[in-house]
């Protein structure tokens, strides 16, 4: 270091001047190393580059040398904070002494003696010091012109292998994290992936192998292949219509059905390799596996006439293993027609010949995402149980509508509107338009009301029917959507947002024996916001399968089970597979929450609004909806009904959504009501 330092001494100022570039290196090329010294160090060693990279930190007058630990003057140069490697050098060579401190041929430096400089060290830390000795070697070994080149040339060197050092590990990072992700959706998505019906292996494999059975749990044969090799379905057109969404079709027009869903075991897939070889050594045709699902399908041609011609969803399941006994999507579709369904040119359109509509393919149970309406105050229900000790034993009070700024949203306390008044006035105008957008919605009509109730946006209770003093209980029995929007803001969104996530809201739900569609809570940020999603307004939505595994963990005492739709396969030589076991999907609720929130759907049905899903029997616990989709408040509601049996004999939960049928409790209750019976009688 020293050698190189002193062979640099006599550079001149205009040759420093390159200095801005960064100089990495001072070494010539011949140069040797020194004892002990890698290349390495020697390209780190002597670049603390940047010192120089278009510093502007510090700027030296020529005559400030006070505080400089060897009295240089810096000149012109401006100096940037050394990086750690230089100090790092600097700490392990040596500093420069007084050999140093002889004057450079221009003057612009100078060099002092070193305990000159040391007695006015006094403004510094010794770390500093170091670090302008740090600045002074790499000036000393500024280069020559001739080396200027060179070293601009070498000085690529450092950045360059730090630069590949950087893309190895970001290179190396990203590749582990592709195999990750690789193997992660392999494993996760691999199965949808090949059931996928427009993958060309399984149309391929129609032609090679003959598909399997779909059968119901009481092997009820729901579709099989014919003898000249056609798909034929059940020859019931009830029946084959009312499980047409379970079973799905051989075109791969629905997605979610057996027909697609379970086509790799259909098709053979799955079989084990004894299986396999079994079947080549016969000589036979290639035979998949039949599917044996969890449905019932006199049940669920059951529950489908109960919807007469209201179009909406039904799912029927046992609470403590998941099975879906029952799965019903309105408008249904004939498989053995499929022509009428698929998309149409405008010319068939105009003729309107055909008897199917598009729509009637999607699986409103598993694809539908509704509005819940009142639904989803089991959900803010259980969030209130579990975060605000002794709400239920407190006293409520619902003597009109809650009133908000029509412009913020703020909620407005002292503003009063008696159940008087707001009848009068909602008779004159449209029902308050809760969600999505109630702020673009007036809920009273300029002059229509007194002046007070202009601009302003309403939490109303049904019919602005309301309820007085009411405790916790009562205020869900009677579903007041006042006390539960007091509560949904009390508890604020992050806290219904939780627990709705703690039911599954918002995640990817990657069940394997069905595809379900997410649903979402959206947090809310206003008031008016908060209020009504505590009610199950706002914009959240949620699919009927969702629903139903809702009530069924409510039933199950806080325990979500993960759907199932398979009860077993039958391979080729009629060997039959053995049930699979249950599984959890989650705990959604304490035991203690589950419980107290089945004391509460059990008083709804006794003497709620839910009562006309009552059994005389059997002890049945519920909520109902009506979730507004629009302004016109009687015909533009969903009527939903959540709701469980709680007995051991009959573990069953169920969720019913009629799309425009208005009260949940009047059209949706009974609904749950007829197919609970049968389920019954059928022994579930
Ligand atoms: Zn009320």
């Amino acid at each position: 270091m020293r050698r190189k330092m002193d062979n640099n001494k006599d550079n001149n100022r205009s040759e420093i001047d390159d200095i801005d570039f960064g100089i990495d290196r001072y070494f010539d090329e011949d140069e040797e190393l020194e004892d002990g010294e890698s290349s390495s160090d020697a390209i780190y060693g002597c670049a603390p580059e940047t010192l120089y990279e278009g510093g502007e930190s510090e700027y030296y007058e020529e005559d400030d040398v006070t505080d400089e630990a060897y009295g240089v003057s810096y000149g012109a140069y401006e100096t940037d904070e050394p990086v750690s490697e230089a100090r790092y050098n600097i700490e392990r060579e040596q500093a420069p002494s007084a050999d140093n401190t002889a004057d450079i041929a221009d003057g612009q430096y100078h060099y002092t003696e070193r305990g000159t400089s040391v007695q006015k060290r006094n403004k510094r830390e010794t770390a500093q010091v170091k670090r302008k000795s740090s600045a002074d070697n790499a000036r000393e070994q500024a280069p020559s012109a001739d080396d200027s080149a060179k070293a601009r040339r070498e000085r690529q060197w450092p950045g360059l292998r730090s630069n590949l050092r950087v893309m190895l590990v970001l290179f190396t990072t990203m590749f582990a994290v592709l195999l990750v992700y690789f193997v992660y959706s392999v494993t996760t998505f691999g199965g949808r992936w090949f059931n996928n019906p427009y993958n060309p292996r399984i149309q391929s494999e129609k032609d090679r192998v003959v598909p399997g059975n779909i059968l119901d749990r009481n092997q009820v044969v729901l579709a099989s292949t014919d003898s000249d090799g056609e798909r034929v379905y059940n020859d019931d057109r009830h029946v084959r219509t009312s499980v047409s969404h379970v079973v799905g079709d051989n075109y791969g027009l629905t997605t979610t059905g057996a027909e697609s869903f379970f086509s790799r075991t259909l098709l053979g897939f799955d079989a084990g390799l004894f299986e396999r070889v079994y079947s080549a050594a016969s000589g036979g045709e290639a035979r998949g596996e039949s599917v044996v699902l969890t449905i019932d399908a006199e049940l669920t041609a059951y529950a489908s006439d109960a919807f007469r011609d209201y179009r909406g969803a039904l799912v029927l399941m046992n609470y403590e293993t998941g099975e879906v006994l029952a799965m019903v999507s309105h408008p249904e579709f004939d498989p053995e027609n499929m022509d009428a369904y698929r998309p149409k040119s405008d010319s068939e359109k105009r003729s309107g010949e055909s008897e199917g509509e598009t729509s009637a393919l999607v699986n409103r149970a598993l694809m539908g995402r509704y509005t819940p309406g009142s639904i989803f105050k089991v959900i803010t229900a259980a969030a209130a149980l579990n975060s605000l000790a002794g709400i239920d034993e407190r006293e409520f009070e619902c003597d009109g509508p809650l009133a908000f700024d029509g412009e913020s949203g703020v909620f407005l306390e002292n503003v009063h509107i008696s159940p008087e008044e707001d009848k009068k006035n909602r008779n004159a105008t449209p029902s308050p338009r809760p969600s999505p957008t109630p702020s673009e919605t007036p809920v009273i009509a300029p002059g229509s009301s007194p002046d007070i109730m202009e601009n302003l946006l309403l939490v109303r209770d049904n019919d602005s029917d309301y309820h007085g003093d009411l405790d916790f209980e009562e205020a869900f029995t009677a579903s007041c959507n006042v006390t539960f929007g007091r509560i949904g803001m009390e508890l604020g969104a992050a806290r219904i947002s939780s627990m709705a996530q703690s039911f599954g809201f918002g995640e990817d739900f990657l069940f394997s024996d069905l595809i379900l569609y997410p649903s979402n809570y959206e947090l809310p940020q206003r008031a008016i916001d908060v209020a009504w999603s505590a009610a199950g307004q706002y914009r959240t939505t949620v699919t009927p399968m969702h629903m139903c595994m809702i009530a069924a963990g409510i039933a199950n005492k806080g325990v979500m089970m993960e759907p199932r739709m398979l009860y077993g396969t039958i391979s080729s030589r009629e060997f039959v597979q053995g049930q699979r076991r249950p599984s959890i999907y989650k705990r959604a609720i304490t035991e203690t929450v589950a419980t107290k929130l089945t004391a509460l759907m059990k008083k709804t049905v006794e003497s709620g609004t839910g009562a006309r899903a009552a059994l005389s029997n059997w002890t049945v616990c519920g909520k109902t909806g009506s979730a507004q989709i629009s302004s016109d408040r009687e015909v533009n509601s969903h009527a939903w009904f959540i709701g469980f049996i709680e007995e051991e004999e009959h573990p069953l939960a169920i969720a019913v959504v009629l799309e425009k049928a208005g009260s949940g409790g009047r059209m949706a209750a009974p609904v749950a009501k007829e197919v609970f019976e049968r389920a019954i009688r059928l022994g579930y």
